[in-house]
């Protein structure tokens, strides 16, 4: 609804920075600016709102909008004593678009409006400076036609090219004569009829309300909408600035350019910046001839450069953050034209952050919260050299960030065969991979893979080990029996170095510089500054000794999630872990058990040794067993191809035949919701005692030692009060045993994963036996959302997103309306029985900054996460505490 008399125009002296909403960046930041009293070509900003009710009722708005703009040019013409449209000495102004966050697709600035054939004449005169008028004439004709009214740009720069090429090979556009200029408006204004069936517009009063109308349009032109949809931006509207123009096309001691408080790359402390001498606009980016440094503006304008340095003092001092500053300099005269807070790279954000705490500029918070926790990711991982001289091949999904070069290998056998023996650097390309390529996969530095998404095994393992993946390159067609693959005409054979980039996705043949990740001195004390400031800890997902070290140096508090199935896949156990598998009697099986258990203490052991007395959360055997036996129609076919060729005996042909009939037993419908977890520990309690035995060996020697050791045993799948008494009752007995055969005092719990709606709601009765909560938040959404996760992902959520029924996937970010309330009413429960119940995330959720935030907020007392992700989780713990204060 239109209010009669909403205010849809703020003089710049009118608004100040808090209103970017209404105002839009640009325009809050010209008012703030105004009224610090910089030196700011006046103008007024046409609100957000405005754009909005355009939308309502474009008509309506358009005929409230015409007088109140009509009035602010008047208030201008006073300010500066000129007349908009006067032959004599015609007032000119931009339009400018600023929406309250800088987004692309918004209509570009258009300058110099409000001259027409009669004006342009005045301006030459009242300047003395014909060719100025005329090329303001030029520069305006063609930003009009192109930015309002749509006409292809390349039709003027044909022309205008045309020219240029007359002066001589490498002429500029300031080697246009003035005869040059006004042949060039002739033909502007000749193609403008042509294309738009109308003489170009002379009244200055219909070209500002065009390019209003324009500038609104263009908030919900299909690049803009998708790119907000892209990004999460609220549909904000867009404001118009309408600013009086200053010139810097105007000769030689005239110029315009861009500047940065401090370096936006490295982020050093050092303006910095690049202008050109007789210029507007846009040419210094434009790269329409080669921009001259601070250096030498030092030399070429003194006075201009010693004011730009203490004026960007004041603005940094002013708005506490770096600044992207656009000025303009008019016969020696500086104006500012934009101010915003500076784009900078990962590395640059955290230098800024630390160096502003020191300089006394900003607070420890101040320097938390300026940091994007996402991005963080970037400094943790190596990347291409895009200095570089390389060529992309083919590109695939980034599902592991980092890049890596290495040979390129087709089978993990023999990938594990290289590493241990030559110790080669090998890629893993594989059409997917499968748990029995888990061995590769460790031994390798990368995959790549043909098919399948970011929840595919290879992302999944590889995320987890903190390994480059580009998966589902659905372009490199693998060719497994030649050992080769190829992108087009391109073929990559087994042995030839190739490189993929698993922040990007893409995928290169041969070797690539690569740059180190940077973990520079400001990144360790911003992690400490972190530290200082959050609540929740910080735990890691860490599986081998591997990842508890990279854990400990990236700042892991302990160990939150251990997960035990990695350990029955290494190439050289499976075979006993199917020998248990298929035992047929107890006693078979406790061979095979028997057998594992040495293994099993030996990883427990390492691990625990590396977290020197942290707490180390271990999840007994979790998946489905059939997860551990080869793939059944293989097997089928494998074992139909020996019996034809009669390539086995009988013997090895009996034993296929029994693996057959066992997967076939195992088999389920839905192994998610199959036999797993606790559900497991009940059916075969052998595998359990084994594990438990394992950790309180392990444990106890380490204490021997003098090491301090605090094993968590985590029971996962647990819906029911029973099931977990039963198997806790069965376990804890085994560790007592332990322990007193060790005879030694150790600190340990038995908890479980509340991952099951059901345990949720009967949290109370299982705080009774259990010692801690982890909440296992992948199954847990499974299960609350009844989505199994691969068809989920695959199949309709994306339909789901595109069709507006949900707006964020959540396997990535927690649903808080859901999940989220299961988990605060499980705490809840579960503190009634157990007021000092430790609870934590384990899912992938815990690195996730806006699901950190609400782990805050509904009182965990630890996330856990990928050992790579910590850094990220320690920087988001701690704005959580500062947004929840
Ligand atoms: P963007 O949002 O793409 O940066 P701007 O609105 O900042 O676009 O304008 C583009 C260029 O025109 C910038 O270099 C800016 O400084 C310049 N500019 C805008 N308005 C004026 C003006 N009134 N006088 C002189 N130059 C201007
Ligand atoms: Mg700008
Ligand atoms: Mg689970």
């Amino acid at each position: 609804m239109t209010t009669e008399n909403e205010k849809y125009v703020y003089d710049f002296s009118e608004g100040k920075k808090e209103l970017k909403n209404l105002l839009g960046g640009k325009g809050a930041n010209l008012a703030e600016m105004t009224n610090i009293g910089l030196n700011i070509p006046q103008g007024f900003t046409i609100t957000t709102s405005a754009c909005l009710k355009y939308y309502e009722n474009q008509d309506q708005v358009m005929e409230t909008l015409k007088p109140a703009v009509l009035d602010a040019i008047k208030r201008l013409e006073d300010k500066y004593n000129k007349k908009f449209g006067d032959i004599k000495d015609p007032l000119l102004v931009s339009v400018r678009s600023g929406a309250p966050m800088s987004m692309p697709g918004m209509m570009d600035t258009v300058l110099n409006l409000g001259l027409n054939d009669e004006s342009v004449k005045g301006l030459a005169e009242q300047t003395g400076n014909e060719r100025f008028a005329y090329d303001s004439y030029r520069r305006f004709l063609q930003m009009f036609s192109d930015v309002v009214m749509g006409i292809e740009l390349d039709h003027f720069e044909e022309i205008l090219n045309a020219y240029k090429a007359k002066k001589g090979e490498n002429a500029k556009d300031t080697d246009l004569e003035i005869s040059d200029l006004k042949n060039i408006i002739r033909e502007y204004k000749a193609l403008y009829e042509k294309e738009i069936g109308s003489p170009f517009p002379q009244s200055p009063q219909e070209q500002l309300f065009n390019s209003i109308d324009a500038v609104f349009k263009s908030w919900n032109n299909k690049r803009a909408i998708t790119y907000r949809k892209m990004n999460k931006i609220p549909n904000f509207g867009t404001a118009v600035n309408v600013q009086v123009m200053v010139f810097g096309n105007k000769g030689w001691s005239s110029g315009t350019g861009v500047a940065f408080t401090r370096d936006p790359s490295t982020g050093e402390k050092r303006r910095f910046g690049e202008y050109l001498a007789n210029a507007q606009g846009e040419d210094v980016v434009a790269g329409i001839r080669t921009p001259k440094t601070m250096t030498e503006m030092k030399e070429e304008f003194p006075k201009v450069y010693d004011e730009l340095m203490s004026l960007m003092e004041k603005l940094e001092n002013h708005y506490k953050d770096m600044q992207d500053i656009e000025f303009t300099i008019e016969d020696g005269e500086l104006f500012i034209l934009q101010t915003r807070n500076g784009k900078r790279t990962p590395t640059s954000a955290v230098k800024i952050a630390v160096d502003m705490v020191k300089e006394g500029l900003i607070t420890k918070e101040q320097a938390i919260m300026s940091i994007d926790a996402k991005s963080i990711s970037d400094l943790l991982f190596k990347s291409i050299d895009d200095k570089a001289d390389f060529e992309v091949i083919a590109k695939g999904i980034n599902a592991s960030p980092g890049a890596v070069t290495g040979i390129a290998i087709f089978d993990s056998d023999r990938t594990e065969e290289l590493k241990n023996k030559e110790n080669m650097d090998v890629i893993l390309v594989r059409p997917q991979t499968k748990p029995d390529d888990v061995h590769g996969l460790y031994a390798s530095v990368g995959v790549l893979t043909q098919f399948g998404g970011k929840t595919s095994h290879a992302a999944v393992v590889a995320r987890g080990i903190g390994k480059p993946a580009v998966v589902g390159a659905q372009d490199v067609k693998i060719d497994i029996k030649n050992k080769q693959f190829t992108v087009g005409n391109t073929i990559v054979k087994e042995g030839d170095y190739i490189t993929i980039d698993g922040t990007t996705g893409r995928i290169i043949k041969g070797k690539v510089p690569l740059v180190d990740p940077e973990l520079t001195g400001e990144f360790i004390e911003l992690l400490d500054i972190a530290d200082e400031i959050k609540k929740l800890g910080v735990r890691a997902n860490a599986d081998t000794p591997t990842d508890a070290t990279k854990a400990l140096e990236f700042g892991a508090q302990g160990i939150g999630l251990c997960r035990t199935e990695h350990m029955f896949m290494a190439q050289e156990r499976l075979p006993v872990v199917q020998q248990m598998i298929m035992a047929k009697t107890t006693e078979e099986r406790q061979v095979a058990l028997d057998k594992i258990l040495p293994m099993q203490k030996g990883d427990f052991y390492d691990i625990f040794k590396i977290m020197k007395g942290k707490p180390v959360t271990i999840r007994l055997l979790d998946p489905p067993l059939h997860e551990f036996l080869p793939e059944f129609t293989e097997l089928l076919l494998e074992t139909q191809k020996l019996k034809m060729t009669n390539a086995a005996t009988d013997e090895e042909l009996k034993e296929k035949e029994e693996l057959i009939h066992i997967i076939r037993t195992l088999h389920e419908e839905n192994p998610m919701m199959g036999l797993r977890g606790c559900r497991l520990g009940i059916t075969w309690p052998e595998i359990n005692e084994m594990q438990v035995r394992a950790i309180f060996q392990a444990a106890c020697e380490i204490k021997k030692e003098g090491i301090n050791v605090k094993p968590e045993v985590m029971i996962p799948l647990v819906g029911m009060l029973s099931e977990l008494k039963i198997v806790k009752d069965q376990l804890v007995k085994i560790a007592k045993e332990t322990i007193d055969h060790y005879n030694v005092d150790l600190d340990y719990k038995f908890g479980t994963m509340i991952e099951i709606p059901r345990a949720a709601l009967v949290a109370d009765k299982i705080a009774t036996e259990a010692e801690f909560f982890s909440f296992g938040t992948n199954d847990l959404t499974q299960m609350t959302f009844g989505f199994s996760r691969d068809d989920a992902e695959g199949k309709f959520l994306p339909i789901y997103f595109e069709r507006g029924v949900m707006t964020d996937n959540p396997f990535e970010i927690l649903d808080q309306e859901g999940v989220g309330q299961l988990m605060k009413m499980a705490i809840q429960k579960g503190r009634d029985t157990r007021k000092d119940l430790k609870c934590g995330i384990c899912g992938e959720h815990g690195g996730e900054p806006s699901s950190i935030d609400f782990a805050h907020r509904i009182g965990l007392n630890y996330v856990s996460c990928s050992p790579y992700r910590i850094p990220i989780a320690r920087i988001a713990a701690a704005q959580a505490n500062i947004k929840n204060k």
